[in-house]
């Protein structure tokens, strides 16, 4: 074989399915366990488990496919309702009783060789030993399992760290079609891809199941190039790298935290016609020579550590009212581009939906979405998903024409991502992107 054709039949073009794993252990979200079926996760009519009532199910097929782990699960959630179990202390339970069941054995192959066992995974035993905050909780989810699992044999103690260890280091959020995370679980394979702020691959997810798709070219499939994103990106770097050391222990060294950053804590520039991020600290604006205020510097930070204030309080719950006011105040202050300006464009966006202020929301979106370009970059999931809710809402404001720009975006990015044979394209966008065409046609 020639070399032409070596590379050609080694090339991997983006929007390929790389591997597909299952959970080697998962819960639903407990804030959920009312909606959603405690084995696929999928929402509809669901009937309750007769024993502890506390799980709930779509049918029987899926209360068999958890009685493995259910089985002892069951009795314990019986005996301390109503008390609901944290999730993680669910996850570590449904973990020990996989492990005591011959779970150690199980393998989850990422090549034709090469494959992961849980006990493979990295725990970052030391360091979480020396990490008085992971301590206290891992003692807390010790207590709770204690009472929990009853006469179930427990791991001992070193054991139980490491169990406790590898969810911290290696569990994946599983993320319904809107990006809610509904789920925490422990995929095997999949947990060998590293982290990188500008990643080459994406893990999304079809039910429980995981996809990991590329979304840029890859001359070829190496296992030690491929990154994913561990965190959500729309943030500074500092904030990244302070996430991902006290998360995951180590320093990120990717592309995007050793450039240096000029958007992220950008000021506007003084004169309403440039672009051009400044610094708070500079005299005059290095583009157009504008003089900035004496007290800019004041200005600014105390603008900032207002944002910093109320997007705290928003963390759980977006308030339109407090968006709105934290906007203005950035007004000619923060650059467009500016990190807390993005993130409140995020919680003005949020409200709006809430409230079912569709207008606003589009006015939002639309600022949102430049926004997502340069943090998330251009083919990531949740630009995606802005864009078909732009999509959707622009439909529902009867603006087909911009609704149908919004939703081929959406195609272009969400075939990549997600690929045309999942869920959200074929039942969510694809007939949208039917009516916008149809609708624009009238
Ligand atoms: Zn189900
Ligand atoms: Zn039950
Ligand atoms: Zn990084
Ligand atoms: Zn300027």
């Amino acid at each position: 074989m020639g070399i032409q054709n070596r590379y050609k039949s080694s090339f991997v073009s983006k929007g390929t399915t790389i591997l597909t794993a299952k959970p080697f252990a998962y819960v639903l979200r407990s804030l959920y366990r009312n909606e959603r079926c405690d084995h696929c996760l999928q929402s509809g009519k669901l009937f309750r488990c007769s024993a502890c009532q506390y799980v709930y199910y779509c049918n029987r097929s899926c209360q068999q496919g958890s009685w493995p782990t259910h089985n002892t699960e069951c009795v314990n959630l019986k005996r301390v309702s109503p008390k609901v179990v944290p999730d993680m202390a669910r996850l570590m339970a449904r973990i020990i009783i996989k492990l005591s069941q011959g779970g150690d054995d199980e393998v989850e192959y990422y090549t034709k060789t090469k494959f992961r066992r849980f006990k493979d995974l990295m725990s970052h035993y030391s360091d979480i030993k020396k990490d008085e905050k992971k301590m206290e909780h891992f003692m807390f989810l010790c207590g709770v399992l204690f009472g929990f699992l009853g006469d179930t044999p427990m791991p001992n103690s070193a054991e139980l760290m490491g169990i406790y260890g590898r969810i911290c280091i290696n569990s994946f959020n599983i993320f319904d079609l809107d990006m809610n995370s509904i789920g925490v679980g422990i995929y095997l394979a999949p947990s060998v891809v590293d982290h990188s702020c500008v990643p080459n691959a994406v893990a999304t997810f079809e039910g429980i199941t995981l996809n990991i798709r590329t979304i840029e070219d890859l001359p070829s499939l190496d296992w030690s190039q491929i990154r994913i994103s561990y965190i959500d990106v729309l943030k500074t770097t500092k904030e990244r790298r302070s996430e991902l050391q006290s998360s995951y222990y180590f320093w990120c060294n990717c592309k995007k935290c050793e450039e240096p950053e000029l958007m992220a804590e950008a000021a506007a520039c003084s004169n309403k016609n440039c672009t051009n991020p400044c610094s708070p600290d500079m005299e005059s604006c290095p583009e157009c020579n504008i003089k900035l205020l004496e007290n800019f510097k004041e200005i600014f930070d105390e603008v900032s550590s207002f944002t910093a204030h109320h997007l705290q309080n928003m963390k759980n719950m977006a308030y339109l009212d407090v968006s709105k006011m934290c906007l203005k105040k950035q007004e000619g202050v923060l650059h467009s581009l500016n990190i807390q300006h993005v993130q409140t464009l995020q919680t003005a966006f949020d409200s709006s939906i809430s409230l079912q202020h569709w207008e606003e929301a589009e006015f939002y979106a639309k600022k949102l979405i430049k926004g997502y370009l340069v943090y998330y970059g251009e083919v990531h999931p949740l630009t995606g998903i802005l864009l078909l809710m732009t999509g959707k809402i622009q439909l529902y404001l009867e603006k087909p024409k911009q609704a149908l720009e919004a939703l081929r975006k959406a195609n272009s990015i969400l075939a990549i991502t997600h690929g045309e044979q999942h869920t959200l394209v074929r039942e969510s966008l694809k007939p949208l992107l039917y009516q916008a065409t149809t609708e624009g046609l009238k």
